[in-house]
């Protein structure tokens, strides 16, 4: 690790010593659910939508028992209804193949129907105390933006940060980088001014302005204008 990850990862903890999950959940089912949800949603939404879901719906008996169509109603300010779908497939398979419980690995967890690494992640963080860092949207920008990855693909990304930050912090290092890419390094304004990890950050001193998701879009649009 450089002397300037080290002292981003110090000023991250510095930053956010209270960084945690924003979404509500009590049981690794309810945070499966909820993070299922929260994908292109915000959590705020997703935590006024999840109390009355989880008090009619409580397990994956109960959801595994429902139609798609009767979970649409209480979740359709999270957006797609392949939501309600694949909650309803997953908890479908949890009682067919996991005996009522959520699996607690990655291989078991990504087999359920709507959940990718991103989602398993989150679940054995939180729910089962296994470190890991799930890379969503804020972590992908950040950790390239400050040049603790340098990677355009979410799975790329999260190898090298597992690489690069001890285990013991993965968690609440997914933490920081999330509480950092929507307080600070938004997306389109980041607001490097007042940024107190501006003096080791990568993007701060580059030509331009970090950002992965453009850079793979402008990649690929490079390939097809090369192939057609
Ligand atoms: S200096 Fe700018 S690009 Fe770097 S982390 Fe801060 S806000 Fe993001």
């Amino acid at each position: 690790m450089t002397q300037n990850q080290q002292a981003i990862l110090d000023g991250l903890a510095a930053l956010y010593p209270d960084a945690g999950p924003e979404l509500h959940f009590t049981n690794p089912f309810e945070t499966l659910v909820a993070t299922i949800l929260a994908a292109q949603c915000t959590d705020a939404r997703v935590n006024q939508v999840t109390p009355a879901l989880f008090r009619d719906y409580p397990d994956a008996r109960a959801m595994a028992q429902a139609e798609p169509e009767d979970i649409f109603p209480y979740v359709k300010s999270c957006g797609f209804k392949s939501k309600a779908v694949n909650i309803v497939n997953a908890s479908r398979m949890i009682m067919e193949r996991f005996g009522g419980e959520v699996p607690s690995t990655l291989e078991e967890l990504t087999q359920l129907p709507g959940v990718g690494r991103k989602t398993a992640n989150v679940v054995l963080a939180f729910s089962f105390g296994i470190p890991a860092i799930p890379v969503d949207t804020h972590v992908f920008r950040v950790s390239n933006r400050l040049g603790l990855a340098d990677a355009l693909t979410v799975e790329e990304t999260e190898q090298q940060l597992m690489a690069l930050i001890p285990r013991e912090q993965w968690s609440q290092a997914h933490h920081w980088m999330i509480y950092h890419g929507r307080r600070v390094c938004h997306s389109q304004k980041p607001d490097c001014a007042h940024c107190t990890l501006q003096p080791w950050c990568k993007a701060a001193h580059a030509d331009r302005m970090i950002n992965p998701k453009q850079e793979v879009k402008e990649r690929a649009r490079a390939r097809k204008s090369i192939q057609a």
